[in-house]
């Protein structure tokens, strides 16, 4: 067995682990591969053992991998932070946008969807850790963004995604994973059009047992799939 293949089955096993000890099935939470900087042949080998969905984090990469069938089999997302004027490129390939991280982005994105005739299901990102060096909206902005996302055109907001500060331990990330769960619950309970909060998308290779623990139902591995990123030769 390769190391992927295995270590998909046992990042599949914590995920498990924690929803049955949180009381939860273990099948409503959906593993999203971190690809980025992995080859298509190491993306496919994670679809084949049966990650859920891919998740890219830039469109030049994501583009090219497509081009080599990387994909092929599972649901491609993007996770990582866009560019308005990279929208063109990714409406209509990633089936969710999980960083939807300012209105401007979320019209754009609307317009470009409705100019294809179609609607892109996208996440709002909350900078649950009011970090300056992150986007994202406030949790307090969330209530006039859905009603903003309400009246765009093209558009679904299927739920909210959120990376929390780097923690030193899992368990230093619980009150911002707790904090996004309400978020979410209390938002949901309130009705808008184009908007169904059904995704709760949070937990990396660090701290995902946690982010279950806290109610993510999309959890976003790639190291502790993969192994660690090689930055160097990717400059
Ligand atoms: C890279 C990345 C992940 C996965 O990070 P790991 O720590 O390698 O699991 C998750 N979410 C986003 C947005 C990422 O860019």
């Amino acid at each position: 067995m390769s190391s992927i293949t295995e270590n998909v089955a046992r990042v599949r096993a914590e995920i498990e682990r924690a929803a049955l000890a949180a009381g939860r099935d273990p099948q409503e939470i959906k593993l999203v591969a971190a690809t980025k900087m992995n080859d298509a042949a190491r993306v496919r080998e994670a679809i084949a053992a049966g990650v859920d969905i891919c998740g890219e984090n830039r469109v030049q990469e994501m583009l090219e991998k497509q081009a080599r069938g990387a994909y092929e089999g599972a649901p491609l997302h993007f996770i990582g932070h866009l560019q308005k004027n990279k929208v063109k490129q990714v409406v209509g390939l990633a089936s969710l946008i999980h960083g939807v991280d300012s209105l401007p982005l979320l019209e754009t994105i609307s317009r470009e969807a409705q100019k294809r005739g179609l609607v892109q299901e996208v996440l709002l990102e909350v900078n649950i850790g009011a970090e300056t060096s992150k986007s994202g909206f406030a949790p307090e902005e969330i209530p006039a963004a859905l009603e903003a996302a309400s009246a765009f055109g093209g558009i679904s907001v299927r739920g909210l995604m959120a990376i929390p500060p780097i923690c030193r331990s899992p368990d230093e990330n619980r009150p911002f994973f707790l904090a996004m769960r309400k978020l979410f619950v209390d938002n949901g309970r309130k009705k808008y059009d184009n908007v169904s909060m059904d995704f709760l998308s949070m937990g990396m290779s660090g701290d995902f047992p946690a982010a279950i623990a806290c109610g993510a139902n999309m959890v976003r591995v790639g190291t502790a799939i993969f192994g660690a990123r090689n930055y160097d030769i990717d400059k």
